[in-house]
């Protein structure tokens, strides 16, 4: 830290991404990528011709990709805002419905960024805890003095609220936004996109990065009502225009026209996930149902750091969150067959090796 840094940001503590190791090849099981790759559309469409046109500015508008999200999702063109990733969405509503000496609430456990948008933006973050089996109490969130923040599939629990849950958060906040993230939804939640019609509070974040296998092209994408769309606009207009590279535009357009082929890779999976689950259970691990494309799993008898560094050792990547109440857990991304049959393998083994 230099002696010239703002004051306002001595004790802020940054995010701390998965690794994204560049020394071996590991079992990369540790942030919620697909394991499968764009479609051949998509991979034609960031063509040469394309790299060719890098000399000028992209579509500050995003023109044809809100129009492709908007048949997608049946909205108007200004329902839908489209940024760098849901995490630059994230904050900019950080931002736009709390900021400076605002609240937020989210659960105790959830997706890490949330407590930092808020540190960074001076917001005061209000933690509600999770119940003893991690699921969200609906209750909890009514008639807050605050924006609302759910995850939803929850990170990294799993586990998911019904839509009529969400709906009374909804009509229980008229007052604020109550943002729904829905980077899982396609992997079996359920999208609260249809309660936007009635409810002008409610803002959907959904990203291309996990269900769309386009993490490294930073794409993300928010639904809402046309006035909470125009502030989120005002706010990028007022820190980058051009947010979203001309490849990733282009890559996006040829993503939402190639949806079955995602919409595929996703029920691929689900039926992965759901035999890792009943694997590790007759393993003897206690593991969350989930709706998303990770699971959230501990076993008696070894710690998760252990079980994140022993399958390190043995070259599976998972996730380890060092926090009370689940630093029991690791948190694995479901890959394809092939890598979840190694994983269940090693498991095997270290559960052999390690468990007293
Ligand atoms: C992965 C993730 C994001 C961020 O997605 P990007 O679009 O890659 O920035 C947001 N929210 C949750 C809950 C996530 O797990």
């Amino acid at each position: 830290m230099s002696r010239f840094l703002n004051n306002a940001f001595i004790s802020l503590d940054a995010y701390t991404p998965g690794e994204q190791p560049r020394d071996k090849a590991y079992i990369k099981l540790n942030t919620n990528e697909s394991p499968y790759p764009p479609s051949p559309e998509t991979v034609k469409a960031v063509s040469s011709s394309e790299v060719c046109d890098l000399n000028l500015y992209p579509d500050p508008t995003c023109k044809e990709l809100k129009q492709a999200l908007a048949d997608r999702y049946n909205l108007n063109e200004n329902q839908v805002f489209v940024s760098n990733g849901s995490d630059d969405i994230l904050n900019f509503a950080f931002l736009a419905f709390a900021g400076k000496g605002g609240k937020a609430y989210f659960p105790d456990i959830s997706y890490g960024f949330y407590e930092v948008f808020c540190e960074l933006h001076g917001v005061t973050a209000n933690k509600i805890p999770l119940k003893q089996d991690f699921s969200i109490c609906a209750d909890d969130y009514f008639n807050k003095d605050g924006m609302v923040v759910i995850a939803n599939p929850n990170a990294p629990t799993g586990l998911c609220l019904s839509l009529e849950e969400i709906e009374s958060i909804l009509d229980n906040n008229p007052d604020q936004v109550v943002v729904i993230d829905e980077a899982y939804v396609d992997f079996g939640g359920l999208s609260a996109v249809a309660l936007i019609e009635n409810h002008e509070n409610l803002l959907v974040v959904q990203t291309f990065s996990k269900s769309r296998s386009m993490a490294g092209a930073r794409l993300g994408f928010a639904l809402g009502n046309k006035e909470l769309i125009a502030d989120l606009e005002k706010i990028k207009y007022s820190t980058n225009p051009y947010s979203i590279n001309r490849l990733t535009l282009i890559a996006g357009v040829s993503a939402i026209k190639s949806d079955s082929y995602y919409m595929e890779n996703c029920t691929k999976i689900i039926k992965t996930r759901d035999f890792v689950t009943k694997e590790l259970r007759s393993e003897g691990f206690y593991v969350l149902p989930s709706s998303a494309n990770f699971i959230f799993a501990k076993k008696d008898g070894i710690e998760g750091k252990r079980l994140y560094e022993a399958l390190k050792e043995k070259g599976v990547l998972v996730r380890h969150f060092n926090k009370e109440r689940i630093s029991d857990f690791i948190r694995i991304t479901i890959g394809t067959d092939a890598e979840m049959k190694s994983f269940l393998q090693i498991i095997k083994e270290i559960c052999e090796e390690e468990v007293k």
